[in-house]
């Protein structure tokens, strides 16, 4: 893609299949190039970007080293096929393994194809360093996407497996081609940059306030055009969003810096895409301002997130403002209208709300009743720092990460709930309307039957667009679109494989048992011995479903050993 860039292609179409290991074609309307090009350009080293040295400061197109097209030729069936605009024919060149197997003219358009197949199959060692082929599609797909927001003037098509995952005309603007991939919806959450300074200009789209994601992938960095993974540029913008963003969360952005070549160094390893700034701290203070002064502009009423404690039901919250991920925040669940299930009880009442309220909702489970025996003795000592329990234990002293308990038992119950097929769903009365980007959707697609299992029901009504038609009960209609989400996210990460079951649900367990906890500020002796005798009835109550101990002890022999006691 970067060649073709360079090449000045006005339209790109990549395919793939299995991931890239059996199937990699990329197309382009760019100049082409002539026999002899073609041949030189498989000649390692042989580029025809750079004519000086002092070109290396100078650089204006992505490629400069001339490693590319012999790297993959060494170790692939490679197959070049280009034709410039003014010739009558093109050339094709066949390689395979590094063995040129023979150069003849064709017909092509003018412009450039290689179709690479057969990926490490003569190199097996390295075939191995492969991820699975859901990660390695992922890696594709986010790679076109980036180049894509880079380039919204060139049209890109990405196909997998002979099916279109997105199609973008050529766009005007950055954010008409953020809504081609993102989707209109993301498009509208973001606001628009631009800001220039002692030679260092900023400028793209960024969150407004409220606009959070679970993960990092939607904050997207270029540096000259080049996408690019800095933590000085990352620091700064989570820097920028940190009174507004609850912990855990992260803005989204697409932004460009472009800055003198002579004041970054982008010679570092293709693949990491780790770029030095001769300058950290000017970079970083520069975007940090930059973003805070839009920011403080947008500022018109915009929600900024609430204290711990403070109640949020504002109905001028957008529907992505993630209530339940607030660590510690106790306010009611927000009064919202369901529909009851058929036969079922009203869900807006005290008890039907009870599984999502947030507060002790392991604690209120029908398992509660008295702690087991050998929890009958544990004297609740209080917390520490409001995350911790501590117990008085007859062998000693148990410290409990209450998030870590929680999560572990609503992980374990959830997935009791599954095999037991006793999944609560709700219907929701107002179905939440959802706009996905063209790969998100494919990815949802392919999984509206397991999510429907797992009590989240989404309807597709038109392309990219699809409705939540019910939720599972521990979760509020209004944090379920970000929930899906996060789910699709997790998809496209490859961690919800359709393909094996077992493991997609487990990854769905964990992400809702950390979406299902509300974790209560405080905890009363009853509640944390509940939880205590809950999280010791799990099959594995000594981590999290993240893999996090949840608990530890101090028998009284360390006590004693601590104080230098004689035992
Ligand atoms: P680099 O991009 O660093 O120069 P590459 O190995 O990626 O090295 O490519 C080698 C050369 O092949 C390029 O310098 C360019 O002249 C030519 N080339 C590669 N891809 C294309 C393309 N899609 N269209 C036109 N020329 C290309
Ligand atoms: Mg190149």
């Amino acid at each position: 893609m970067e060649n073709s860039l360079d090449a000045g292609a006005t339209r790109i179409e990549v395919e793939f299949r299995h991931g890239g290991r059996s199937y990699l074609r990329i197309e382009d309307n760019g100049s082409g190039m002539t026999r002899d090009d073609a041949l030189l350009s498989l000649e390692r080293h042989a580029t025809s970007k750079i004519h000086e040295t002092a070109d290396l400061d100078q650089l204006h197109t992505f490629g400069f080293r001339g490693e590319a097209l012999p790297s993959i030729a060494s170790i692939a069936k490679f197959e070049l096929q280009t034709r410039r605009t003014d010739a009558p024919t093109g050339t094709e060149v066949l390689i395979n393994g590094g063995k040129l197997v023979h150069v003849r003219e064709c017909g092509v358009a003018p412009g450039t194809r290689i179709t690479v197949t057969h990926l490490f199959s003569a190199v097996p060692a390295r075939r191995k360093f492969l991820k699975s082929d859901a990660t390695e599609s992922a890696h594709i797909i986010q790679n076109v996407r980036l180049y894509a927001l880079a380039c919204p003037g060139t049209a890109f098509t990405l196909i997998e497996d002979g099916r279109v995952l997105f199609q973008s005309p050529s766009c005007a603007t950055l954010v008409e081609r953020v809504a081609e991939i993102f989707g209109r919806q993301f498009a509208a959450d973001l606001l628009p940059l631009e800001v220039t300074e002692d030679g260092l200009r900023l400028s793209g789209l960024i969150g407004k306030p409220g606009v959070s994601r679970a993960a990092r992938h939607e904050m997207i960095t270029f540096v000259n055009r080049r996408p690019v993974d800095s933590r000085t540029l990352n620091y700064a913008l989570i820097e920028s969003y940190a009174t507004t963003l609850p912990k855990g969360r992260y803005p989204v952005g697409v932004l460009f810096l472009e800055m003198s070549p002579v004041a970054v160094d982008v010679n570092v390893h293709p693949a990491k895409r780790e770029v030095r700034f001769r300058s950290d701290a000017q970079v970083r203070s520069f975007v940090i301002r930059a973003v805070l002064q839009k920011l403080r502009e947008s500022g018109s009423g915009a929600p900024v997130v609430p204290l711990i404690g403070a109640e949020n039901t504002t109905p001028t919250a957008p529907p992505s403002m993630p209530l339940a991920t607030f660590r510690g925040v106790s306010a009611p669940a927000p009064a919202v209208a369901r529909s009851p299930i058929p036969g079922g009880a009203p869900l807006n009442s005290p008890t039907g709300m009870s599984a999502s309220l947030p507060g002790p909702s392991p604690a209120s489970a029908p398992s509660s009743s008295a702690p087991p025996m050998h929890l009958a003795s544990w004297r609740f000592l209080g917390t520490a720092h409001g995350d911790y329990a501590l117990f008085e234990t007859p062998a000693g002293v148990v410290v409990l990460d209450r998030r870590a308990a929680h999560e572990r038992v609503w992980f374990e119950r959830l997935q009791e709930q599954f095999v037991e097929g006793k999944v609560a769903s709700q219907r929701l009365l107002f179905a939440v309307p959802v706009e996905l980007d063209a790969i998100a959707s494919a990815l949802l697609l392919d999984r509206l039957a397991f999510l429907k299992a797992h009590g989240l029901d989404v309807g597709e009504f038109g392309r990219n667009f699809f409705r939540i038609e019910a939720v599972p009960d521990w979760i509020e209609p209004e944090a379920a679109a970000e929930f899906l989400r996060d789910v699709l996210a997790a998809a496209r990460e490859g961690r919800l494989d359709e393909g094996n079951l077992q493991l997609a649900g487990e990854e769905w367990a964990r992400l809702a048992a950390q979406k299902a906890v509300r974790l209560p500020e405080t905890t009363t002796a009853t509640d944390a011995l509940a939880l205590a005798t809950q999280l010791f009835a799990c099959e594995q109550p000594h981590t999290s479903p993240a893999g996090r101990p949840t608990h530890f002890e101090l028998s009284r022999g360390d006590l004693a050993r601590r104080f230098q006691r004689g035992v």
